[in-house]
């Protein structure tokens, strides 16, 4: 058999799930209770397989186009693969989001909350949906605002009737991160929501300890990225 655990993703990844346990041991929570999010962006297929060689299931794109290349081939030789959306969703992609991702963590607005509930009624198939908080009410962000929550959540339930489950973040660049991910799991915990997914590479291990139940990890698996342009 071809070693594929010699393969710089297998050493990373295992190195990555090492710290995971260790920051949930460390906060007295059950390691298997936080679900590694491999981010594949920019990376290719051979990267992803190389991941699922090495026992992980769960990936994230921030591109729907990207993702719609990359993953149905893989998803045919392993179909228990999980795929999640974790960018920005413009309406006009909802029908290819709807049919490809398992998870589509970007809700961030009525308009988008709308299209998702038309489509997945078409399509007969309900990924579900997490809300993108805006957490630290950057103006330029995209998100829900943290006192916008309760009524779009509400509105994505009752006018949409959306499988909403969770509530994801990016806090805010160049602060300590720690606050922001209290406030998003204390938003979920007053929603009785289940998910709460935050944190990534520089900084997942501060989301465990805030109770992240998924940290969304790119680099420090795949390597780096080219700078976006
Ligand atoms: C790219 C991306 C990540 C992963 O970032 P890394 O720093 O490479 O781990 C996580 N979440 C979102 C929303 C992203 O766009």
């Amino acid at each position: 058999m071809t070693p594929m655990t010699d393969h710089p993703v297998a050493t990373a990844l295992a190195a990555v799930r090492a710290r995971i346990a260790a920051a949930a041991d460390a906060a007295g929570r059950d390691p298997r209770a936080v679900t590694l999010v491999a981010v594949s962006k920019t990376h290719g297929a051979d990267a992803v397989r190389a991941a699922v060689a090495a026992g992980q299931r769960v990936f994230g794109e921030n591109r729907v186009q990207e993702a719609k290349a990359k993953f149905p081939g893989i998803r045919t030789e392993t179909p228990d693969v999980e795929l999640h959306l974790i960018g920005p969703l413009q309406t006009n992609k909802v029908k290819d989001a709807v049919a490809l991702f398992d998870v589509i963590q970007t809700v961030d607005r009525p308009k988008l909350a709308r299209e998702l509930a038309r489509e997945m009624a078409r399509q007969g198939r309900r990924p579900h949906c997490w809300i993108e908080v805006n957490i630290g009410s950057e103006p330029q962000k995209a998100g829900i605002a943290p006192a916008e929550v309760d009524a779009f959540l509400a509105a994505c339930r009752a006018d949409y009737g959306l499988p909403v489950t969770g509530l994801m973040c990016i806090p805010p660049a160049g602060e300590d991160p720690a606050p922001h991910f209290r406030l998003l799991a204390d938003l979920a915990r007053r929603h009785r929501l289940p998910v709460v997914s935050m944190g990534m590479s520089g900084d997942y291990e501060a989301a465990i300890t805030a109770g992240a139940t998924h940290v969304r990890v790119g680099t420090a698996i795949f390597g780096g990225r080219p700078a976006a342009g």
